[in-house]
């Protein structure tokens, strides 16, 4: 999805995993053990994804669910390309660079403020209890954040169709969500695990797929 914003992918062999090793700046034992680390890793993909753009793919989602045609969007994605394109329900399984929290005393608030203070000391502070803030992104290890995936099941088993798009459906367990639907489709550029299990395959990218949808629907 992201990627025609020109965000790099994590899995390809030019992906962001392929430079570096995640579970050493992306794992909850990373930040655990070494939280600078881990900062100087998301302060520049924070930096990075605050540059890029929603792309048409975005926008194309946006305006259906402004058309009552699309009622969530579930993403892993940390990037808020989807808000800031202008979709209203969505539903971050993996959490957000919006956000850093605190896993003492649970304090969660704006990035904004964090960013400010890692200007100042490599790693931010809880305002609250003082301990080491986290990023709101969910680590490797963690558990997604509590009912995001309960409310993407619901609405998954509710939907009339579920619309994968940009996705090879290999991390779980929203890989799994398609299977959960009464009917799914999937646009991706590339195989998925689940190409033989959906009612339609578009082998294409999102943008210029869901593009054309909004104009088929004129
Ligand atoms: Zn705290």
């Amino acid at each position: 999805m992201s990627t025609e914003s020109g965000i790099p992918d994590f899995r390809s062999s030019t992906g962001i995993w392929a430079e570096v090793e995640p579970f050493e700046v992306a794992s909850i034992q990373a930040f655990r053990r070494d939280p600078e680390r881990v900062w100087s890793f998301y302060r520049e993909r924070i930096h990075l994804l605050r540059e890029v753009e929603p792309n048409p793919a975005h926008y194309a989602l946006a305006e259906l669910e402004r058309c009552d045609l699309v009622a969530a969007i579930v993403t892993q994605n940390i990037d808020t390309l989807h808000t800031r394109a202008g979709s209203r329900e969505v539903i971050e399984v993996h959490g957000s660079i919006r956000s850093a929290q605190c896993l003492r005393c649970l304090w969660t608030g704006p990035a904004d403020a964090v960013l400010e203070r890692l200007e100042e000391r490599s790693t931010p502070l809880c305002p609250q209890c003082g301990e080491v803030l986290k990023p709101g992104v969910v680590l490797f290890g963690e558990l997604l954040p509590p009912g995001a995936m309960e409310r993407a099941t619901d609405l998954a088993r509710t939907a009339g169709l579920v619309l994968v798009v940009g996705s090879s459906l290999e991390v779980w367990p929203v890989a799994g969500l398609p299977l959960e639907a009464r009917a799914f489709a999937i646009v991706n550029r590339g195989p998925t695990a689940l190409d033989d299990r959906a009612q339609l395959k578009i082998d294409a990218g999102a943008g210029e797929t869901l593009t054309a949808v909004l104009d088929a629907l004129g």
